[in-house]
């Protein structure tokens, strides 16, 4: 069974955003830029499958800017992934249309399992695999805690607001990726260094035809309110004092 990985490009986690100055977005300039969390989560899951024996190859496809192919497709193939898709775009392409174009990946492909983060962490949209498993006519499982993989049955345990709840899908199909899945591998230096010879296969949005045009407008883009500076108290009894004050305590 082959598995595609979509991956994304985003700031890193580490790395406070900063608005900028026209209200129009995040500012990206000159910040560290890594793989979505989630999709690492993905790639491990795919790789381990490999490794299992359950999957026989991993491809990972990301859309967005040529410089993704030197850092997260890097890492990507480093992780254990065996080729790459690049899909050249300069402009942010909404959940919909990244859902188009990895249907035409799919179409393509054939691949028997999709394995996609379950949400990016710059845009929080939560859509993407929920739209390519619409789009295809695919069962999905999403917000994976657990995947097992028997030929073409693919069990899904997920997790859902009172628990976990557990899926039988039949191949092909689309998984996303809860944050306990996995703790997905370092990219070491050594398989870095091989992973540069791992094909990468360069598209553009224009190969594929689809209209990837924006559904949404963003009107203005603000940081969140900055907490104000708390104050230290005594004792006990002087924090009731001050709740008693404020009628948060009796
Ligand atoms: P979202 O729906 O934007 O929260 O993203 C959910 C998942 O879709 C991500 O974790 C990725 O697996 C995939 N995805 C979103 N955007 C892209 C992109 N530009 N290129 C490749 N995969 C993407």
């Amino acid at each position: 069974m082959k598995i595609i990985v979509p991956v994304k490009r985003v700031l890193d986690y580490n790395v406070k955003p900063r608005v900028k100055a026209d209200g129009t977005g995040v500012d990206l300039a000159n910040v560290k830029m890594s793989m979505n969390p989630f999709d690492e989560i993905a790639i491990e899951e795919a790789v381990r499958l490999k490794e299992k024996g359950a999957a026989t190859e991993v491809v990972v496809v990301t859309i967005g800017v040529p410089k993704a192919e030197t850092d997260v497709l890097l890492t990507a193939r480093a992780m254990g992934a065996d080729r790459a898709i690049l899909i050249v775009s300069e402009d942010e392409v909404e959940p919909l249309g990244v859902a188009k174009l990895l249907k035409a990946v799919c179409d393509e492909e054939q691949p028997g399992l999709v394995i996609l983060g379950k949400q990016a962490i710059d845009d929080d949209s939560n859509q993407t695999g929920q739209m390519l498993a619409a789009l295809l006519g695919w069962p999905q499982g999403t917000f994976a805690n657990k995947v097992e993989v028997t030929g073409e049955r693919i069990v899904v345990t997920r997790e859902v607001d009172g628990g976990l709840e557990t899926v039988d899908l039949k191949a092909p199909a689309i998984v996303t990726t809860d944050l306990r899945l996995n703790e997905p591998r370092y990219a070491t230096l050594p398989n870095i260094m091989k992973a540069k010879s791992k094909p990468v296969a360069k598209k553009t949005v224009a190969d594929y035809g689809i209209d990837v045009a924006p559904r949404l407008k963003t009107l203005k883009v603000v940081e969140p309110a900055k907490r104000q500076a708390g104050v230290k108290v005594a004792d006990v009894d002087e924090l009731i004092g001050k709740l008693k004050v404020l009628g948060v305590a009796k």
